[in-house]
């Protein structure tokens, strides 16, 4: 699929990202109204932010792999008495 940059985007879905509606467009970059798996809306997400992936939620897939990944530095920190 080849996608132009200002494409609209309105119903895709982008990981738990589903694309209501179009945002704001700021500095040339568009924005959209996102809705998160969870429920989450945000008004905000950038069509760069969508397409590279970098945004894949609203936060709480992070909040997700971050505990994963907290509980391995923990168990790393505790042992170098880092806390
Ligand atoms: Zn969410």
């Amino acid at each position: 699929m080849t996608a132009r940059t200002h494409r609209n985007l309105t119903g895709e879905r982008f990981g738990r990202w589903t694309v209501i509606g179009r945002g704001e467009t700021r500095d040339g970059k568009h924005f959209w109204r996102c809705r998160c798996d969870c429920g989450w809306e945000h008004g905000m997400v950038s069509t760069y932010a969508l397409k590279s992936g970098m945004s894949r939620s609203c936060g709480c897939l992070r909040a997700e792999v971050r505990r994963r990944l907290m509980l391995a530095v923990h168990a790393q920190r505790r042992e170098r008495g880092v806390a």
